[in-house]
């Protein structure tokens, strides 16, 4: 059966989560206004009280989680649809992007007390097909990825993680040709890639040199890369340029066709992180726009 070809809405959700403020961070320079929109404040909080409302931005998306979201709330809305897309043969994905420390990790794989996207997708995924025994291998394979990730220490953040981390899942299964005749059967694939994408802040801002500047670039174009082919789905757009960066040469048979794609981009309420939420917001925003 061929699905009727999908609208933009269908095909492309942009969310945002934010974070909750850490302990010591004082000042808040962006909350979210309600389920769709988003405030930053666009100076700072010394400046003269009167000018202040009317720097403020408004941005809007079709879904925000706020600093209080669960992550099952961020599941079900998000992911728990493409799971079901893929066991029905469709290939989809769900990207986190944003800067180190925003909570790409924590919204995609988070601890066991707080599950996140990953790992409830696959509890679903093999919840679906009853096959108990490769759930076991899978699950050694999204701990695999995590720990071959290039974790060192940067002059911006010790824990910046500067690659991106992708874990897909492939469901194959035999389906009758014919409802009515379950003799001939065909094989149905679906597949899920789930991406941890690398912090998004960009290279000259942190201290780096050498191998370490390289990579910024690398992320970078990457990402930009993305942003771009994203974009461009978004509008329905016959020719998508998908060579310009190796992770979107990767992405090709995941974001070509009919397929779905989630992107959610992660923001700190900080004030002291006010620049690079801007920046995300408006990677974000540009993605969504068609
Ligand atoms: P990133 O992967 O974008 O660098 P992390 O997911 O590692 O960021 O998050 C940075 C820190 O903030 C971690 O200690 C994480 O547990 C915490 N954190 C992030 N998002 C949330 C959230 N929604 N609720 C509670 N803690 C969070
Ligand atoms: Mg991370």
């Amino acid at each position: 059966s061929i699905r009727p070809p999908m609208s933009a809405e269908e095909r492309l959700m942009v969310a945002v989560r934010i974070r909750p403020l850490k302990p010591d961070e004082t000042t808040r320079a962006l909350y979210a206004v309600d389920k769709k929109h988003i405030i930053l404040e666009d100076t700072d909080k010394f400046d003269v009280t009167r000018q202040k409302r009317a720097l403020d931005k408004r941005y809007s998306f079709d879904v925000v989680f706020g600093e209080n979201s669960t992550q099952e709330e961020v599941y079900e809305v998000t992911t728990s649809r493409l799971v079901k897309d893929v066991l029905n043969g469709y290939n989809a994905t769900v990207f986190a992007y944003g800067p180190t420390g925003a909570g790409k990790t924590h919204t995609m794989v988070g601890d066991p007390n707080q599950p996140g996207i990953m790992v409830r997708a696959l509890n679903d995924l093999f919840e679906a097909v009853k096959d108990k025994e490769d759930e076991y291998s899978v699950m050694q394979l999204l701990q695999k990825g995590n720990k071959a990730r290039t974790i060192e220490p940067t002059a911006m953040n010790r824990t910046s993680s500067r690659s991106h981390a992708l874990l897909s899942v492939t469901v194959r299964h035999s389906v009758p040709v014919d409802k009515k005749d379950h003799l001939r059967m065909r094989v149905r694939q679906g597949r899920l890639f789930m991406i941890d994408l690398a912090g998004s802040e960009r290279a000259n801002k942190t201290k780096n040199r050498g191998k370490r500047l390289q990579e910024g670039a690398h992320i970078n174009r990457s990402l930009l890369a993305l942003g771009n082919c994203i974009n461009a789905l978004s509008g329905g757009a016959r020719y998508v340029n998908y060579r310009d960066s190796k992770l979107t040469r990767l992405l090709k048979e995941a974001l070509s066709g009919n397929c779905k794609t989630v992107m959610i981009a992660h923001v700190s309420p900080s004030i002291a992180q006010k620049d690079e939420s801007r920046n995300t917001l408006l990677y974000a925003d540009r993605a969504n726009n068609i």
